[in-house]
């Protein structure tokens, strides 16, 4: 039975690369009906805080990459490590050496066997090295500490891992840990490596290009569904043109030969764009109650019927949730700003403080106020005066937002109502 795990060494950030190699982890598992496992490696005692474990679990927690089993937290294991270290002194597999001479304890460090060695990567193919690049290295610190290779490596034997999927900063390290695998006689398990991820440059991918771990993007209110498909596209392809895919197609879809081996660019404009596929998907319930969230973040303070009638209106344009805020603010405040030149452009020119006075008494006298008959209002005005309809729609639209683009404006002038729509024009003729 396939078994994979995620092994992040918990620092309080979360870097979207290594949640992709956790993501990956958890397609391969899932695809291949096997069990996807976590394992805390928590021997930085420093940096491995309780705050950073959390933060970890939260952002597993909210791509819901649900874990088998219970995780196993790398520190609870020293006792075992230091056992193993001895165990391959007594077989003469490693040895003792008083570093630097200090004489404040020896390290012990792992005899490379001296052959040559060749693995077949899942992702990356045949990938050899000869003896004479590989040296011996150390497994235990002269502080008495197991070091990285000897614990990852009996971790992943103790948890019965049979692919490491993880990134190609590590293909050096499998060289090393191969050779660990067969000194404690242990069946080395299936390796591939994913390339990183870089930014336009080609370089890799860090904070200095924007926005890095995960937090950052939950905190933006990007969903985490559509960052998981993101990630999932971000060096895979299910091998046709499919983007937007569910999690069961893409379990469905998922292999390693579908991988690409080359460093895979981000592009975080790609990324708002799949957030906004998945925003316009959203139940209406949860669209309504992020954006209520939204609202109550920027200080707005809203009536709730009427602020679903004006979520309504930009839903399709809402790309992430931070953008409704920004976007919606003349609906909830009848001292919004104007956009200067717009109003330099249609409304400060003569003959339009006109239109808009003769259109505010046509809408005031309306019998019903609605999309459909300021709609026909509007269309007979423009038909009797002979003016544009552009000339008539686009003092209308700055007059009741004070900005040029929006919602469609009949649906929005029904939602703002009669009695806004009037005033607007007032306080924009005055
Ligand atoms: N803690 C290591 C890392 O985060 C684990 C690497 C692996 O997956 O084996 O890079």
């Amino acid at each position: 039975k396939v078994r994979t795990r995620f092994a992040p060494s918990p620092t309080g950030h979360v870097h979207i690369g290594n949640m992709r190699a956790a993501i990956y982890n958890w397609l391969f598992a899932r695809h291949m009906g096997g069990e996807f496992l976590l394992r805390v490696e928590d021997t930085d005692r420093e940096r491995s805080t309780p705050e950073a474990i959390q933060t970890l679990l939260e952002a597993m927690e909210w791509l819901k990459l649900d874990v088998d089993g219970e995780p196993l937290y790398q520190s609870t294991r020293m006792e075992a490590h230091l056992e193993a270290a001895e165990m391959l002194l007594s077989k003469g597999m490693a040895y003792k050496e008083d570093k630097g001479g200090t004489g404040q304890g020896e390290c012990i460090i792992f005899k490379m066997p001296g052959t040559d060695s060749t693995f077949e990567d899942g992702i990356k193919g045949t990938l050899s090295k000869a003896a004479e690049n590989m040296q011996d290295f150390v497994i235990v610190r002269s502080n008495g500490t197991p070091v990285f290779h000897l614990a990852n490596v009996l971790d992943d034997i103790e948890q019965g891992v049979t692919h490491v999927i993880r990134g190609d900063d590590h293909v050096e390290n499998t060289f090393r840990h191969i050779a660990l695998y067969k000194a404690l006689g242990a069946e080395v398990p299936n390796f591939a490596h994913l390339p990183m991820i870089v930014n336009a440059q080609g370089k890799p991918y860090s904070k200095r290009d924007g926005d890095a771990f995960v937090g950052d993007f939950r905190e933006k209110g990007f969903l985490g569904d559509a960052l998981f498909n993101y990630l999932a596209l971000l060096g895979w392809s299910p091998g046709d043109d499919r983007e937007v895919m569910s999690r069961d197609e893409m379990v469905e879809a998922f292999t390693l030969e579908r991988c690409q081996s080359s460093a895979a660019q981000v592009d975080l404009k790609k990324l708002t764009w799949m957030n906004g596929e998945y925003m316009l998907k959203l139940p209406e319930e949860e669209f309504d109650s992020m954006a209520f969230a939204e609202l109550e973040k920027a200080g707005i303070e809203a009536e709730p019927e009427y602020a679903q009638r004006v979520f309504g209106l930009v839903r399709e344009r809402v790309k992430t949730v931070a953008d409704l805020a920004p976007m919606v603010g003349y609906f909830f405040t009848d001292d919004y700003a104007y956009d200067e030149k717009a109003v330099k452009k249609k409304i400060q020119k003569d003959g339009v403080a006109d239109i808009l006075a003769q259109l505010k008494e046509l809408l005031a006298a309306l019998e019903v106020f609605d999309e459909a008959s300021t709609d026909q209002a509007l269309h007979d005005f423009v038909e009797a005066s002979g003016l544009g309809f552009g000339a008539v729609m686009a003092p209308a639209r700055i007059a009741v937002s004070g900005i040029q683009s929006g919602p469609d404006l009949f649906p929005m002038l029904d939602v703002l109502g009669r009695e806004r729509v009037l005033k607007r024009i007032d306080r924009t003729v005055q």
